[in-house]
């Protein structure tokens, strides 16, 4: 039925994503509801599972390992970059982000080291080895339509406009 999340459904929810600290990362409370297309990795692998088969109405609580969100880190994503590589204009810092292109498409990293002329590039997700909790509501489930199970993203409001 199309109150319930599952495979090919759109869903929207409110979430609040903490730290195990206890610190929020990330919430929905004061934005429109997070909409997603079920099933087709839009969401980190962990969060869908855990969504999967909840009601409209119903709230669900739950953890994720990095295995079930963004992963372990990978020391092996750190990579170094000769200084000469970024635009001489652009000031760079420790803790900095930065998007740039690759041949998948756009990427981040976060600049961990700036040694004379070679600075250390942390490819890793901000968010990987991170343990993270969440509170979840669901708001809204619809059926998909066939355009966006054929483009694999939502359509409309929270979703692509195109
Ligand atoms: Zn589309």
């Amino acid at each position: 039925m199309s109150d319930t999340v599952e495979q090919d459904t759109v869903a929207s929810v409110h979430y609040t994503g903490t730290f195990v600290e206890g610190e929020e990362f990330d919430s929905s409370a004061d934005n429109d509801p997070l909409v997603f297309l079920v099933g087709h990795g839009q969401m980190i692998p962990g969060f869908e599972q855990e969504v999967l088969g909840a009601k409209v109405g119903e709230k669900r609580e739950f953890t994720l390992t990095p295995d079930r969100a963004y992963g372990e880190r990978d020391d092996d994503a750190i990579q170094k970059i000769e200084r000469s590589k970024f635009p001489e204009s652009m000031e760079l810092e420790v803790g900095m982000v930065v998007g740039a292109h690759s041949d998948q498409g756009p990427i981040q990293f976060t600049i961990t080291e700036i040694d004379g002329d070679v600075v250390s590039a942390d490819f890793n997700h901000q968010m990987a080895g991170k343990t993270l909790r969440f509170e979840v509501e669901v708001v809204e489930v619809r059926p998909a339509s066939e355009e966006e199970l054929a483009h694999g993203h939502v359509h409309g409001p929270g979703g692509h406009h195109h």
